[in-house]
């Protein structure tokens, strides 16, 4: 993860990145008891950090003891907020990287969540939704990787009959 954010930096040319923010969970529906939230770098699409949340406990009376490995103690429906806030958390501590723009197709309570926390005090967080607006980024970064790979596929044509 460390790797992928030194990417995205030199990809994007600087510190503040973008991500896409994305949960799982074991099980569909809210009873669920493990569940991971990961970001994803928008520029290289490798992951830059993960949260891993379980509701499982066995302590007798919900009296949580030290062997205990639950992690989360909320509603199983807000996991996905709850992943988010550690991960944007340690990004600067971590990574020294800042992710300013956050795309999600899930629950907008997440980005909410974020953004009303401040993590990189007086930088705020942009919310990116438009799905149509990534494909079409990403649809102009593939196609010109194609004709770049092309073009060095030519020009080693080229070297050899030289
Ligand atoms: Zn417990």
């Amino acid at each position: 993860m460390q790797i992928a954010a030194k990417e995205a930096k030199d990809v994007s040319g600087h510190s503040d990145i973008t991500v896409a923010i994305e949960g799982t969970w074991q099980k569909h529906g809210l009873t669920s008891l493990n569940g991971v939230v990961i970001a994803t770098s928008f520029y290289t699409g490798k992951m830059l950090g993960a949260s891993i949340l379980s509701i499982f406990c066995k302590c007798p009376n919900k009296m949580h003891n030290e062997n205990c490995k639950a992690n989360h103690f909320g509603n199983s429906g807000r996991k996905e907020v709850s992943g988010a806030i550690e991960i944007f958390q340690r990004s600067e501590s971590l990574q020294g990287r800042r992710y300013t723009k956050f795309l999600s197709n899930g629950d907008a309570r997440a980005y909410k969540a974020v953004n009303e926390m401040h993590p990189y005090e007086d930088t705020g967080i942009e919310k990116l939704e438009c799905v149509g607006y990534v494909k079409k980024r990403m649809g102009t970064r593939l196609r010109a990787l194609k004709l770049k790979m092309k073009w060095n596929k030519l020009s080693d044509k080229k070297k050899n009959i030289g």
